[in-house]
C-alpha cells in the first residue's frame, strides 16, 4: 500500500482489526450496554467498537474525526445547538426539508435567527455572512442541485468568525472532502450513499478540529443520539463498496440526464455533470409528475435515496419542502441497474404523459 491510498483502497481497508493470528476480517458486532469499569468506555452511550470502525473509515475518507449518529438529522441537531442564544444562522434555501425544518422550528421558539439565501448566488451568501455563527451549505443541495462556491464561502464566513458546515450527503467524500477546502464541519445522512442500501438510518458528523470533536461528542454522550451498532455495522458493509456503487450510479445518471433532457415530457433536467440524483421539472407540472411516480415499474416510487436501486419522488408531495423546489420536479435517485433498462421504464412512462 502507497503511503497515501486513494479512496477506493481506504474504503475497502480502513477500520478493520489489525492484520493479527486469529483476528477476524471484519469488526464484528459488538452488542453491549456496558464493559467492566475503568477503561476508556464504561458505558454503552459513550462508544462502541462497531461504531468506532465505521467512523474510522469514514473519518479517513473525509479526512477529520467522525462521530456517528443515530439519523443524519440527530447530526444536524447537534450542529445546530453549537451556536449561541439568538445567534445568526445562513443556510440555502432550498436544501433538505428536514435541515430547513429543524432550523425554523428553532426559530419560532426564539431559540436562533435564520436567514435563508440562494447558496448559487455567491455573492448574497458572502453579504449574508457578515454578522453569522454558522453558515450552513449544502452543495449539491436536495433536491434543486445548487452547487455553492465553497472556497468564498467559507473566506466570508471564516472573517465573520462563523462556522462552515457542509452536509456532504450528495456528493459524498469520492467527489468533494469540505475539510480539506476549510470547512469546519461534514453532516451526513449515512442513510443514503455510505450505507447504501436502503435498510437502515445513521447520521455522521466528521471534524479536524479535535476540541471540536470533543465537544460534539460530549454532546452526544450527554444528549444519547447514539448509532445503533447493528446500523453502524451494516453501514462499514455498504461503505467498503462505496466507490464501485458510487461510480456506476455515476455513469447512470449522466446517460440519463442526456436522454432526458431531450424528452418531450420533459421542461428541465438539474443535474450537476457528477453525482447520481437527477431532478426534473415536468412540461405537464404537479400532475404530471405524480402520474409519472405512479406509471414505473421498476423505478420505486419511495422517498430517500443513494440506494443500489433506482427510486423517485416528486418532492413537492411534502408539506415541509421548501416553495423553492418546483411543484413539477420529480427526483430521481439513480442506481447501480443496466441504464438501458432503467431507461426503457422512464422513458415508456414519460412516453404515456405526452399522448
Ligand atoms: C436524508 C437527508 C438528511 C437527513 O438524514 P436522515 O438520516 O434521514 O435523518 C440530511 N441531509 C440530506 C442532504 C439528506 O438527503
Amino acid at each position: 500500500m502507497s503511503e497515501t491510498p486513494q479512496p477506493a483502497t481506504v474504503a475497502v481497508h480502513a477500520g478493520r482489526p489489525p492484520h493479527e493470528a486469529d483476528q477476524p476480517l471484519n469488526e464484528p458486532l459488538t452488542m453491549a450496554s456496558t464493559y467492566v469499569a475503568l477503561g476508556d468506555r464504561e458505558y454503552g452511550r459513550y462508544g462502541n467498537p462497531t461504531w468506532q470502525a465505521f467512523e474510522d473509515a469514514l473519518g479517513r475518507l473525509e479526512g477529520g474525526t467522525a462521530l456517528a449518529f443515530s439519523s443524519g438529522l440527530a447530526a444536524v441537531a447537534t450542529v445546530l445547538d453549537l451556536v449561541g442564544q439568538d445567534a445568526l444562522v445562513v443556510a440555502p434555501d432550498s436544501a433538505y426539508s428536514g435541515s430547513l425544518a429543524q432550523l425554523a422550528d428553532l426559530e419560532m421558539r426564539g431559540r436562533v435567527r435564520s436567514r435563508l439565501v440562494d447558496i448559487a448566488d455567491t455573492d448574497a451568501v458572502v453579504a449574508a455572512c457578515e454578522d453569522a455563527a454558522l453558515v450552513w451549505v449544502e452543495t449539491p443541495t436536495n433536491p434543486n442541485l445548487d452547487i455553492a462556491d465553497l472556497a468564498r464561502i467559507v473566506e466570508a464566513a471564516h472573517a465573520a468568525g462563523a462556522y462552515v458546515v457542509v452536509d456532504n450527503t450528495f456528493a459524498t467524500p469520492l467527489v468533494q472532502t469540505p475539510l480539506a477546502d476549510g470547512a469546519d464541519i461534514v453532516v451526513h445522512s449515512a442513510t443514503k450513499y455510505l450505507g447504501g442500501h436502503s435498510d437502515l438510518l445513521l447520521g455522521a458528523l466528521v471534524t479536524r478540529d479535535e476540541e471540536l470533536a470533543g465537544v460534539l461528542k460530549g454532546r452526544r454522550d450527554l444528549y444519547g443520539a447514539v448509532p445503533g451498532t447493528m446500523e453502524a455495522w451494516l453501514a462499514l458493509r455498504g461503505l467498503r463498496t462505496l466507490h464501485l456503487r458510487v461510480e456506476r450510479a455515476t455513469a447512470n445518471a449522466t446517460e440519463l440526464a442526456r436522454r432526458l433532457a431531450e424528452h418531450a415530457a420533459v421542461e428541465r433536467v438539474r443535474y450537476p455533470g457528477f453525482g447520481a440524483i437527477v431532478s426534473v421539472e415536468l412540461a405537464g407540472g404537479a400532475m404530471a409528475a405524480d402520474l409519472l411516480t405512479r406509471k414505473t415499474h421498476l423505478w420505486v416510487h419511495t422517498t430517500s435515496l443513494g440506494g443500489v436501486e433506482s427510486t423517485l419522488e416528486r418532492r413537492r408531495r411534502w408539506k415541509l419542502e421548501p416553495t423553492t423546489v418546483s411543484e413539477a420536479l420529480v427526483r430521481l435517485s439513480v442506481g447501480i441497474e443496466d441504464v438501458d433498462d432503467l431507461w426503457a421504464d422512464l422513458s415508456r412512462a414519460l412516453d404515456d404523459l405526452t399522448v
